[in-house]
């Protein structure tokens, strides 16, 4: 659908009214908690309320087709229910990462306590996914495109909400001035619905004295977005605890029949917003305790399972002919997932090795890691896997390849640190998506929300807390 109001034009807003514009966002950001700890500050990442700074932003909506954000919308739930699928076949994923296993230690590490999970013949009868799913507007051939899908720790939940609201406040103050009508952001309930699932899980456990477990990074500056969620939690349940993997090692333990008890709390629901690095295991305490929540009963958010269901190497599974059909059975839903995967490959592919060799600047060399800042662009794809070849390393297991994809590049305002540059950019759409499921019984399977990142088109890699991108909302045009 067109707009029928014209689009804004960056280029011809004069800097009064852009400071102008950029000071109400910052007032509202600091009356509204959308705020981050600020690196000027030591304590930022320890102390709430201490040396806080407003999120990095856009300060406009970032033009999108509806139709695509429709057709994102739509597959939310189908992977969703992919990911579970694939986390209840062991063998698949032990099969899949069977090469990645020898050649990168941290997916070794995930896989053994996997490994363990298996021969315990633990199952996990609760599941609780909370993903979010990105992707980018391929603008040559006009179609969007997943560039992962995240089973952990997926970020800005709570600030997903808020970057909205604080365009729509935007556009309803100044809308007149720039031609944009603020119903043309489309809502957004990621932090309700997160909490939601969050509560629903808790109930199934169907323990009324047990807590939810937040796991969180010992100093962690993007705090206030969990906060944002607990807080929602809260309203609703008031039994709820922040530990790190240090802290669950130290106060925690199974008991005979597997409830866990940390700092001498039962807990039903561990949500992880930590542990998806190897940052986060910086000595064997902090794997002690991940392996003591698996071996647990409480519901894990996500499981070892789903965790390693989002690797990359996973994804790039997923995309030879014929495998999401040995876990979707309609051939309409498979058809739809499908139509979302870039190009995928292993490293193992002689043909592909040479493509990437030619022309390195129409791939992505992705390793197994989450959080931003780790893919390899450019010259540095052909310079190593010139070296793969030349030194006949197993090292090429680590990665997967991926076909470049061009969003379109756009003029837009970023702000940081209450000073804004207007730049050439380009944006990621993530879309929320939250499932949960008691053995046969689905209890939730839903798109919840959404969440634009916008960075300049001069930088190869993403992530907002990695320093990269602003947060953003959409436009639908
Ligand atoms: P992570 O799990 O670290 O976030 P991603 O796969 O999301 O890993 O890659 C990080 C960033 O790199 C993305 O946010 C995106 O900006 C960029 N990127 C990843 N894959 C592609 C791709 N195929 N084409 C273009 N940019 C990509
Ligand atoms: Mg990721
Ligand atoms: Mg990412």
């Amino acid at each position: 659908m067109e707009s029928e109001k014209p689009m804004f034009q960056v280029e011809n807003f004069d800097d009064e009214f852009v400071q102008k514009l950029v000071y109400d966002a910052l007032v509202w950001c600091s009356l509204h908690g959308l705020v981050v700890g600020d690196k000027a500050y030591q304590k930022s990442g320890t102390v709430p309320g201490v040396g806080m700074t407003h999120a990095p932003i856009a300060l406009l909506p970032t033009p999108f087709p509806e139709s695509f954000f429709k057709q994102a919308c739509e597959v939310a739930p189908l992977f969703n229910e992919l990911v579970d699928c694939v986390s209840l076949d062991a063998k698949f994923i032990q099969d899949s990462l069977s090469r990645t296993k020898k050649a990168d230690i941290f997916t070794s590490r995930l896989l053994d306590i996997h490994s363990k999970m298996l021969e315990s013949n633990k199952k996990e009868d609760i599941r609780l996914g909370l993903h979010r799913s990105d992707y980018m507007l391929d603008e040559e051939t006009k179609s969007l495109l997943q560039i992962e899908m995240n089973t952990i720790s997926c970020s800005f939940p709570g600030f997903g909400r808020l970057v909205t609201e604080l365009h729509q406040s935007l556009l309803r103050s100044h809308g007149d001035h720039l031609g944009l009508d603020s119903e043309r952001v489309p809502k957004n309930t990621s932090t309700s619905q997160f909490a939601d699932a969050m509560a629903k899980a808790w109930l199934e456990y169907n323990n009324p004295r047990a807590v939810v477990m937040v796991v969180v990074q010992p100093d962690e500056r993007n705090m206030y977005d969990q906060h944002w969620l607990s807080s929602v939690l809260r309203e609703k349940y008031p039994l709820f605890i922040m530990k790190s993997l240090a802290q669950v090692e130290k106060e925690g333990s199974v008991q005979e029949d597997g409830t866990l008890i940390v700092d001498g709390q039962a807990v039903s629901v561990v949500y992880y917003r930590s542990g998806y690095t190897p940052r986060d295991y910086p000595s064997e305490l902090e794997w002690d305790a991940r392996l003591l929540i698996e071996q647990s009963s409480a519901v894990k958010c996500p499981s070892i399972a789903y965790h390693l269901a989002g690797t990359k190497k996973i994804q790039q599974e997923l995309a030879k002919p014929g495998v999401l059909e040995r876990f979707m059975d309609n051939k309409d839903d498979v058809a739809k997932l499908r139509k979302c995967f870039a190009g995928l490959w292993s490293l193992d592919d002689p043909e592909i090795i040479k493509k990437a060799i030619e022309k390195p600047e129409l791939f992505v060399m992705k390793p197994q890691r989450e959080g931003g800042g780790n893919n390899i662009y450019g010259d540095d794809v052909r310079e190593n896997l010139l070296r793969f070849q030349k030194e006949g390393e197993e090292e090429n297991a680590a990665y997967i390849l991926m076909q470049r994809i061009f969003p379109k590049v756009s003029n837009v305002f970023l702000v940081r640190e209450g000073v804004y540059h207007k730049d050439q950019a380009i944006s990621e759409l993530g879309i929320y998506g939250a499932y949960l499921r008691n053995k046969e019984k689905v209890i939730i399977n839903e798109q919840s929300g959404y969440l634009m990142r916008t960075k300049v088109s001069s930088s190869d890699e993403g992530g907002v807390a990695a320093g990269f991108a602003v947060l953003d909302s959409i436009y639908l045009n």
